[in-house]
């Protein structure tokens, strides 16, 4: 297969300010206002390499989009084959949410089981390539167990520090692929605490820290990318992602206008929609409110523990995001939630995360507030799979045969 062509990466560009920085060094925040950076390309320049036609043809993971991608050295553009992830057309679970074109983006088959797995490609990916040797991030435990095996591909170290009640599973992942992990008695936000005051005691430790890196955002983008050209250079009515630190929100849309500015795309962006939890859902208050940015969640709690962001870095972009495309920002509860997972799982056979359980119930929210049409295309980012998540089923209730015991069809649970 060709090799693609390179990344037309120009400039990093405040997301606040005027500020603008040469991209080829480390850089975390902007340096004038403290607000993230975000990664810019020659749109022109790619548009002329990145057709359709030259896309069909390359390799189907997250690298084939290079020229929109900040890695540069084809000798960085590692993986394990993630990227290019189904779309299903989940007709049954759809009729039954009475929105029969749902779509669910399903990136819970990717490297560790998430959509960290994009972030986590490019983030440690250019992170190498500006010759970074250790990092560290706190995390609610699905981007620790990404990125950690992300660093074991790139022989860097990794520090990770979440809170004791992350999933456990993260934790052994961690372990595993050889990152140093603390447990915190906290919540992100004081996870990302200790992080920030170990970067600032400790020089060359690089911060991984969600929007404290202008990449790893480059790598989230990357499923709007694939999902317009899945769905052949067109784009659905609604979107709907199930949000935390928003980074994949803030990813899709600007993914979508750069798509947009190199002509591959055309009319309106599809309604961007986050789905929180009722329990923490700061970017649903603040949407509501009309607000520019969002005070931070007091004592957040959620099944959807990936989504349990009380004070979200980029609370803004995703605030902008929401604004831009006509789209909302929109709370269920768990109760709601576990059961759309359930319901996936048993009309589909996808076992989804809780964190798209959430999303799902929005679906199923917005459909009866008539907010979304029966008509329109929804897609639902399933943001997980469901096996990292054991617990969040109830334990059922089997009977145990004994050896000589008969199978009698209809007398089992
Ligand atoms: C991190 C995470 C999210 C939220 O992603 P953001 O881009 O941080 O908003 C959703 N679902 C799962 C399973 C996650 O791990
Ligand atoms: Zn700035």
């Amino acid at each position: 297969m060709p090799t693609p062509p390179p990344s037309t990466l120009t400039v990093l560009h405040c997301s606040r300010c005027p500020t603008h920085l040469q991209p080829d060094a480390v850089h975390q925040l902007c340096p004038t206002c403290s607000a993230p950076l975000l990664a810019r390309y020659d749109l022109e320049r790619a548009r002329a390499s990145m057709t359709a036609e030259a896309l069909a043809a390359r390799r189907p993971t997250l690298w084939r989009y290079a020229e929109l991608l900040p890695v540069r050295d084809p000798a960085y553009q590692l993986g394990f084959g993630e990227g290019m992830t189904p779309l299903h057309a989940a007709e049954r679970l759809g009729r039954e949410l009475g929105v029969p074109g749902l779509l669910v983006k399903d990136d819970g088959v990717l490297p560790t089981g998430t959509f960290k797995a994009r972030g986590a490609a490019i983030g440690v990916a250019r992170a190498a390539e500006l010759g970074v040797r250790r990092m560290i991030m706190p995390t609610n435990g699905n981007a620790g167990a990404a990125w950690s095996a992300y660093a074991a591909l790139h022989g860097l170290e990794l520090g990770v520090v979440m809170p004791v009640d992350a999933p456990f599973i993260t934790r052994v992942e961690c372990v595993a692929t050889g990152a140093s992990v603390a447990l915190v008695d906290g919540l992100i936000g004081d996870a990302g605490a200790i992080v920030a005051r170990a970067v600032a005691r400790t020089p060359g430790l690089f911060d991984a820290s969600t929007l404290k890196e202008p990449c790893r955002i480059e790598g989230k983008k990357t499923i709007a990318l694939e999902f317009v050209e899945q769905l052949a250079w067109k784009t659905p009515d609604v979107v709907v992602y199930p949000t935390g630190g928003g980074v994949g929100l803030i990813g899709i849309h600007k993914a979508l206008g750069e798509l947009r500015e190199m002509g591959l795309i055309d009319g309106p962006l599809p309604r961007l929609v986050a789905a929180q939890a009722s329990g923490c859902a700061p970017v649903v208050r603040a949407h509501d409110a009309r607000e520019d940015h969002c005070e931070g969640w007091v004592g957040g709690q959620t099944a959807a523990f990936g989504i349990n962001v009380p004070k979200p870095l980029g609370d803004r972009l995703i605030l902008q995001a929401l604004r831009a495309t006509e789209g909302v920002a929109i709370a269920v509860d768990d109760e709601a939630a576990l059961r759309a997972q359930r319901q996936c799982a048993r009309t589909q056979g996808l076992f989804v995360c809780p964190e798209t359980g959430v999303a799902l119930a929005a679906v199923a929210q917005l459909r009866e507030s008539g907010w979304i049409d029966a008509r329109e295309v929804v897609m639902v980012i399933s943001t997980g799979n469901g096996i990292k998540y054991p617990d969040s089923l109830p334990a059922p209730d089997l009977i145990t045969l004994s050896p000589a015991d008969d199978w009698e069809w209809g007398t089992l649970a």
